[in-house]
């Protein structure tokens, strides 16, 4: 059938060249197999029909069955109208057409049985439908029935042109008419006597056409099951190849750096997530495969201290590390911190960005590649040519997220055999997403935060209560906090933001008037310079106020910061507000958030201000945003496009079936690796329709 399957839509019966090009253009249909893959969004029952004398005025859409006694054709010019008396023997109603009249007349013959469709009115005493849907209830032997009437989404443009969702759900009629007999199995069939799916032929027939509704849910969870069954498949055979082809550094001992590391310097006790994390990477490290691995955790909960100790082990090892980082200050950040961690130990490390002096530039190229230079630090500067390594082990990434795929792979060329690989991300992605999206990487996550953090108190206020917050920010001020103001992103086209922050930035410095108050500002219409120098002021403790965009979102580290109001919250989504309330509560300080908004709120935006002040983790609010915007907004799906491949599952509202069919898929794989037995030879060959059809995701880091 995979012939049948590709060719081209206009070849199909009642489509022709423009309406295949409207279909191209406005769905992506350009063959036969993507108009059978379009489902419906949703049906409408036709199973019952209703009796004329049963009529009331309050039905919506009603089907009966009956015949045709007399035509009457009544009014002039506009009005005129053709008007059918139409009899299920328990009653008369009129049909009525304003349009069409004679094409109807002509096509509708007394007497013969016919099924209607559509809204009953009722007008001086007599009911009536106008414009019903009227089928030959005998005479159509090329219609498959259905109990329940499937309905397509369709655009504007493909209305006018006579798309709609009736002439699609027609197409779909002819061409499964057409197909019928030739939709070969998709699925073994131990597959779908062990799970008890219905096979894809009745499934792709029923979700066009339901016989019935318990048809219906079985066709949805077949395709389904499907769908994400052989994504899954597909993302853990991949893994499994490249775990037994890619050969890993052997890091196997533990030695000095980490020793002096862990018994002098480290100034706590890890907290247990941390532990069971390093662990991880350990046994990873030290298995002769290289390691992939994703480390999601919540901001503040202290991944660096992970990546530096595994950076240690490298060291230990006669390795070198690096960490990358989306932007100079987070760069810069990390090497403070890192310098912090090692003060007094004999480590060598160095900052590399886009701002390196070519002179010292120069210097850092010769260490690195003498070894003298064991860990650095940097911005994607790390990524070019001229950055040689003597013997790297060892790859971190910070917010991943921010890096592309072709960036992220550089890294992996650095030395002989790909070194080990850390991503960080402080962006929690729901589970079920994760084990999609990244379900060629292991992933760790540390759930905990370190001890002794007072949980950010988040409130929403009105407009209207300014002043009040503006009094609240003066008593941080002089128990000497400093505190972010947090604007809605400016981009070019929307000059209505760039106001916002103007207009704010202004009525801030009246509030908080020099001298006593100093008020920087930082958006994404400054140069990099500027910004930095602008964040560096706020780092630094000199100035009270930051006002910003959200660029500051990712990763800046200010302790002594202890608010962040959040202007128009309404328009942010609900990860980046918890992105941003995370720049805060990293001292010992209480810490707060004000979510600040107008009366006139969505209700979206009613719940997601209702779950930012009701907590404070990351991974409820990564699921909550999930159920609410659906997958493809989620950061790290767009990257990866899986979310927009779907045609029936949802990311966000399938996690269970994810899970199970991951179970099931994992089985098959550890019985057959490579997929080679005889009965699993459809999977082999859907395996591989799939690859030839899709970018290659599995290399992600
Ligand atoms: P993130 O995961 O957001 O990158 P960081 O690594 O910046 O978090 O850690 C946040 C803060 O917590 C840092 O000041 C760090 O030193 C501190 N920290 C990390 N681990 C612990 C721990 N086990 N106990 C106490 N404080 C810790
Ligand atoms: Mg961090």
């Amino acid at each position: 059938m995979s012939g049948y399957l590709q060719q081209e839509i206009k070849f199909l019966s009642g489509v022709g060249p423009k309406k295949a090009e409207l279909l191209n253009k406005e769905l992506g249909i350009y063959s036969f197999e993507n108009l059978l893959y379009y489902f419906p969004y949703k049906y409408i029952d036709r199973s019952k029909f209703y009796k004329i004398s049963e009529l009331n005025p309050n039905l919506s859409n009603i089907q009966l069955k009956g015949k045709i006694i007399s035509f009457e054709m009544a009014g002039a010019g506009s009005k005129k109208r053709l008007i059918a008396h139409f009899t299920d023997g328990t009653g008369t109603i009129e049909l009525l057409w304003f349009k069409g009249l004679s094409f109807i007349q002509k096509s509708v013959s007394l007497n013969a049985e016919y099924i209607v469709f559509g809204k009953p009115g009722y007008f001086s005493g007599k009911y009536n439908i106008i414009h019903p849907e009227i089928e030959d209830s005998l005479k159509s032997k090329n219609v498959i029935r259905a109990k329940l009437q499937a309905h397509y989404n369709t655009t504007e443009k493909l209305k006018k042109n006579f798309l709609h969702s009736k002439a699609v759900s027609k197409l779909e009629n002819n061409l499964l008419l057409l197909l019928k007999d030739k939709i070969q199995e998709s699925l073994p069939d131990y597959l779908l006597e062990k799970y008890n799916l219905i096979p894809l032929k009745y499934a792709l027939i029923n979700i066009h056409f339901p016989q019935n509704p318990d048809l219906l849910k079985k066709s949805i969870y077949r395709l389904k099951f499907e769908e994400l069954f052989y994504l899954q498949l597909n993302i853990l055979q991949k893994r499994s190849i490249r775990i037994h082809k890619s050969k890993g550094y052997v890091f196997s001992k533990v030695g000095d750096s980490l020793n002096q590391f862990y018994e002098n310097n480290l100034p706590f006790e890890l907290t247990g997530a941390q532990k069971r994390v390093l662990k991880e990477i350990r046994k990873d490290i030290g298995s002769g495969k290289q390691m992939n691995r994703l480390l999601q955790g919540d901001v503040g909960s202290g991944k660096t201290l992970v990546a530096l100790m595994s950076m240690l082990i490298a060291l230990d090892n006669g390795f070198q590390a690096c960490i990358m980082a989306p932007t100079e200050i987070l760069a810069n950040q990390h090497l403070v911190t890192i310098k912090e961690f090692l003060d007094g130990l004999p480590i060598n490390v160095e900052l590399l960005t886009g701002s390196t002096k070519a002179k010292a530039r120069k210097g850092l190229h010769e260490r690195l590649l003498n070894g003298d230079l064991q860990i650095l630090i940097g911005t994607h500067a790390l990524i070019e040519d001229t950055v040689q390594f003597r013997n790297l082990g060892l790859v971190v990434i910070d917010e991943q997220h921010r890096f592309g795929v072709a960036q992220r792979a550089k890294l992996w060329k650095k030395n002989i055999q790909p070194p080990h690989v850390l991503v960080m991300t402080a962006t929690p992605i729901p589970r079920t997403l994760a084990m999609t999206i990244y379900g060629d990487l292991e992933v760790s996550v540390i759930d905990e935060l370190p001890p002794g953090r007072k949980p950010i108190q988040t409130t929403h206020l009105f407009d209207s209560k300014r002043l009040r917050m503006f009094g609240f920010l003066r008593q941080q001020i002089e128990l000497g906090r400093q505190i972010y103001i947090v604007y809605p992103l400016i981009k070019e086209s929307e000059k209505m933001d760039y106001k916002d922050l103007e207009d704010g930035y202004e009525s801030i410095t009246q509030a908080f008037p020099p001298p006593k108050y100093a008020v920087s500002v930082v958006h994404g219409k400054m140069k990099p310079e500027e910004k930095e120098a602008a964040m560096n002021l706020f780092v630094k403790g000199q100035t009270h106020i930051m006002v910003a965009t959200t660029v500051i979102e990712v990763g800046v580290n200010v302790p002594n910061a202890s608010v962040m109001v959040i202007e128009s919250t309404e328009r942010f989504g609900l990860s980046q507000l918890h992105q941003l309330r995370g720049r805060v509560g990293r001292g010992a300080d209480q810490s707060f958030c004000i979510l600040m908004t107008s009366y006139k709120l969505s209700n979206e935006a009613r719940k997601r201000i209702q779950i930012m002040t009701g907590t404070n983790d990351g991974f409820e609010i990564a699921e909550a945003d999930l159920k609410l915007r659906g997958p493809g907004d989620i950061e790290g799906t767009q990257q990866s496009g899986i979310a927009f491949d779907l045609k029936i599952a949802n990311l966000g509202k399938d996690g269970q079936l994810i899970q199970y069919v991951r179970d099931v898929a994992e089985e098959i794989l550890d019985n057959d690796p490579e997929l080679k037995m005889p009965e699993n030879k459809v999977l082999r060959n859907q395996l591989q329709k799939i690859s030839n059809k899709k970018v290659d995701f599995s290399q992600v880091s």
